[in-house]
């Protein structure tokens, strides 16, 4: 297993809609993102962060509310689509493994149902709401080309993107 490197937004790998999965083996690319979600440590990770342009991610929505790993959720979604989303609009903080150091109140559905390929490829449904919900639809995002700064109002944006290029020249 190897960890991968997270490109950064505003990097256009994170602004660009992905292809579909084919046939092709995913087993080592599942096994080094889950290792460089924990790692980095993230409870989701797209494809296309870590520079593949495919409609694929893997995430853990509950690993960190524990200290024992074995208690996490790992799931990963292969073609995911969106089947429907239900609920109420619900504001919530978000971070993202390539906007560091910006936490983003999004509005999203609070719940969400969709169909997708697991890794031995098999179709798969389920609903899902509460942060699991909110989780999905991050990562569901990124495989659109969207990251959470595409949900704010142009001066919010331009206030969150000025707080992310200090944080950026801080840490230069
Ligand atoms: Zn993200």
């Amino acid at each position: 297993m190897a960890l991968l490197q997270i490109l950064q937004w505003p990097d256009p790998g994170l602004s660009t809609p992905c292809d579909s999965v084919g046939d092709e083996d995913l087993a080592e690319l599942i096994a080094d993102m889950f290792e460089t979600m924990y790692a980095a440590p993230g409870r989701g990770l797209a494809a296309p962060q870590i520079g593949v342009l495919k409609r694929l991610f893997v995430m853990d929505a509950t690993w960190k509310d524990s200290s024992d790993r074995t208690a996490g959720t790992p799931l990963v979604m292969i073609n995911p689509e969106l089947v429907s989303v239900g609920g109420q609009q619900e504001s919530g903080v978000e971070g993202c493994l390539s906007i560091p150091g910006v936490l983003t109140e999004v509005q999203r559905p609070s719940s969400v149902t969709l169909r997708w390929q697991d890794e031995t490829r098999r179709w798969q449904a389920g609903s899902f709401d509460g942060f699991a919900a909110r989780c999905i639809q991050h990562e569901y995002d990124h495989l659109q080309g969207r990251v959470t700064f595409d949900h704010l109002s142009p001066q919010a944006r331009l206030e969150a993107e000025e707080i992310y290029f200090r944080n950026l020249e801080k840490s230069e």
